[in-house]
């Protein structure tokens, strides 16, 4: 894990990248800053989290990061120790965490379910949407530290890179450690997660729905293999793609308000 800092003091805000090894952007953002060097006003600590998966472009190596917090730092795990090493460095940081996906190509941010950080830092972030994690929170960061994560665009594109770079000089702006708070949009959409969207074993896939977009009873949402997956109710998918994840499609969600 390289921790570096910026600033004099004790940090209260915290930027972190790869928590998963397969997606660079957050490292190279990170990484950016760094090299750059700007005056900031408020300490930072820049953390590149799992550098061994970085290195080999895995996810991870022993365990998914974001699903072993707050970890153990007597695992045979190389990422439940790692997540504890983790959480020590962010106790006491308010901090963005930056990820990206396979399901969607701008970024939008995920966060606990009416956290105050969708209010005093979303806001200011260029995202298309923010998702309340709703009971989705076991074994993730978001379940232990006060944290924002967004998905910076597409895992492994260029723009996902450009995205996570602007994030982070946005969530500087937002927590007042770099000039320039200003708010990126008159209406951003809150969802909220509700139910996994199962995957059964099957040769192919196929999402045949665009997250964020209310999907109405009765259309066909996705196919696996020969298999028709309809709505039985309305729902907006939300992380939903042919092959993001092992095991299921994505989520459901609801969404539940716009801020203003
Ligand atoms: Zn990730």
């Amino acid at each position: 894990m390289r921790v570096e800092q910026l600033g004099e003091g004790e940090p209260e805000l915290a930027v972190v990248g790869a928590i998963h090894g397969d997606e660079p952007c957050g490292s190279h953002a990170v990484t950016k800053i760094l090299d750059e060097q700007p005056a900031v006003e408020r300490p930072v600590k820049f953390v590149v989290a799992n550098e061994r998966a970085l290195e080999r472009g895995v996810r991870y190596t022993d365990a998914d990061l974001n699903r072993v917090f707050p970890g153990d730092p007597d695992s045979e795990d190389y990422e439940r120790r790692l997540a504890h090493d983790l959480m020590q460095e962010l106790r006491g940081c308010t901090t963005l965490s930056i990820h990206s996906t396979q399901s969607y190509d701008r970024p939008f941010a995920i966060v606990n379910d009416a956290d105050p950080l969708i209010e005093s830092v979303c806001p200011y972030l260029s995202i298309d949407a923010v998702v309340e994690a709703g009971g989705f929170t076991e074994g993730r960061l978001i379940e232990y530290a006060d944290v924002v994560e967004v998905e910076a665009g597409e895992q492994g594109s260029d723009s996902a890179k450009e995205y996570a770079e602007v994030l982070v000089r946005e969530f500087l702006g937002a927590t007042g450690a770099l000039p320039g708070r200003e708010r990126h949009t008159d209406e951003l959409p809150v969802y909220r997660l509700e139910r996994l969207i199962p995957k059964r074993p099957a040769k192919s896939y196929d999402v045949r729905v665009a997250n964020f977009e209310r999907v109405a009873p009765g259309a066909t949402f996705a196919t696996a293999g020969d298999d028709e997956l309809v709505a039985q109710e309305p729902f907006y998918p939300v992380l939903m793609s042919s092959y993001g994840y092992e095991n299921e499609f994505g989520y459901a969600a609801e969404l539940t308000r716009t801020l203003g």
